[in-house]
């Protein structure tokens, strides 16, 4: 029988009544004549709960012991939903993550998956069970310690399964219906699209378009895993919602796809750096190190004027963004690279108060024209831009962070975003 992942988000298992409704739309689908591997998050607040209670507990934690904890809101919700399939007569039994088991590193909390045995499902399926019901998130170090996958790591488990179990498709049902051109909330312009490649889904899921975790994107694009989003709170078909595929399976394209947008952003610039060559390397080395991640980098080549009458030094400004929590453990490390005399600057100047605006599309591969157009609407609307990065399918620009509404309006307009390819 054709095989079906289907996942549930913490809103669509937030209660019994929530997992009743989303045990009928597998129901329905074995119905309709499928297998299907469900995996369910934890109720919707619990895995924050969990966590909390952790950092009550043991601020500076065994996260060992976190992963034992925070692993267990998905416990419930897998047992709760095997049982209320078991009550409309769906045949169906759920599993933890040690129990298949899925086998993965030991990087507590942001473990990855390294395999996923077929045996123990495969085996259950051949007697007649039509439902196999996984707890979402969680695995097995190689030292037999129970793992979490990093936050929002459920949609990671069903692509996973999906891949090892040869599914036709992997459905994620959420609280929204579908993957839109731009936060519906910033516009009411904002259209559903019905298709949409993995590539330009990647780029918007990284962009802090939060509907899936990153990492399930990666691997469904790896293995060519179509992925359906939509939503459990509606009555839905074979052609609800939005399905992130290869790119062959889609026909018409808008050059952009879409407008993405991250708000808690900030910009630092180390002013009059010494040019020389291993300067960005003994800039950034020291950030990776202290777990800052860099997005965006631009440097600039000036000339200092000459010291007692001596050469023209070469010198440069290095500007780069990080998300605004980073902030002091970026300062920190450029402090104490500066104090080693690893490296030279004059001030370090940091924003706090900026926003990253981008446009997202693979017609950009063909089109000439897009980054014009978008700093052109951009200029209409007199928004300044502080800091350009460009990708083969994206182009994000860094602005002040009360114009970030204003933009995304803006650029979804100029690229008619509202109306279909
Ligand atoms: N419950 C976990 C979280 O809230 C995993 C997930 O829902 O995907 O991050
Ligand atoms: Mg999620």
């Amino acid at each position: 029988m054709p095989l079906l992942v289907m996942k549930f988000g913490g809103t669509s298992v937030a209660d019994p009544a929530r997992i009743r409704a989303a045990a009928e739309k597998v129901r329905a689908e074995v119905a309709r004549g499928h297998d299907v591997i469900v995996i369910v998050s934890a109720m919707a607040g619990r895995t924050n709960e969990l966590v909390g209670w952790v950092n009550e507990t043991s601020p500076l934690y065994d996260a060992r012991e976190y992963d034992a904890v925070v692993s267990s809101g998905e416990n419930v919700t897998a047992g709760l939903m095997a049982l209320t399939l078991q009550e409309m007569d769906v045949p169906a039994r759920s599993w933890q993550g040690w129990q298949v088991p899925i086998r993965t590193s030991s990087a507590h909390g942001a473990a990855r998956i390294e395999e996923i045995p077929r045996a123990a499902l495969d085996a259950k399926f051949a007697e007649g069970f039509r439902v196999a019901v996984i707890a979402g998130f969680q695995g097995l170090s190689p030292e037999n310690r129970i793992t979490t996958l990093g936050r929002g790591g459920s949609d990671t488990t069903a692509v996973a399964f999906a891949a090892a179990f040869g599914a036709i498709r992997c459905d994620i049902y959420t609280d929204v219906d579908g993957i839109y051109t731009t936060d519906p909330r910033i516009t009411a312009k904002a259209r559903k699209l019905a298709r949409i490649s993995f590539e330009e889904m990647l780029e918007l899921a990284s962009l802090g378009a939060k509907v899936l975790q990153t990492r399930s994107v990666e691997l469904a694009m790896r293995y060519k895993v179509p992925l359906r989003v939509l939503s459990s709170f509606e009555d839905t078909d074979d052609t609800s919602g939005t399905l992130v595929c290869d790119e062959e399976a889609i026909m018409e394209s808008n050059v952009v796809s879409g407008v993405a947008h991250s708000r808690e952003e900030a910009k630092l610039t180390l002013v009059t750096v010494e040019d020389r060559p291993g300067i960005a390397a003994a800039i950034f080395g020291p950030l990776a190190e202290a777990g800052v991640n860099v997005d965006m980098i631009v440097q600039n080549i000036s000339e200092a004027a000459p010291v007692d009458g001596g050469a023209p030094r070469a010198v440069t400004d290095m500007t780069f963004s990080c998300p605004t929590d980073q902030v002091a453990r970026a300062e920190r490390a450029l402090a104490a690279a500066r104090a080693r005399g690893d490296i030279g600057y004059e001030t370090l100047e940091i924003d706090t108060e900026v926003a990253k605006v981008s446009v997202v599309g693979i017609g950009m591969r063909s089109h000439a024209g897009v980054a014009s157009r978008m700093f052109a609407a951009l200029a209409e609307h007199g928004v300044n831009i502080k800091v350009i990065a460009t990708s083969e399918i994206k182009i994000s620009v860094l602005i002040d962070r009360k114009y970030m509404e204003l933009a995304v309006q803006a650029l979804h307009d100029a690229f008619a975003l509202d109306k279909a390819g």
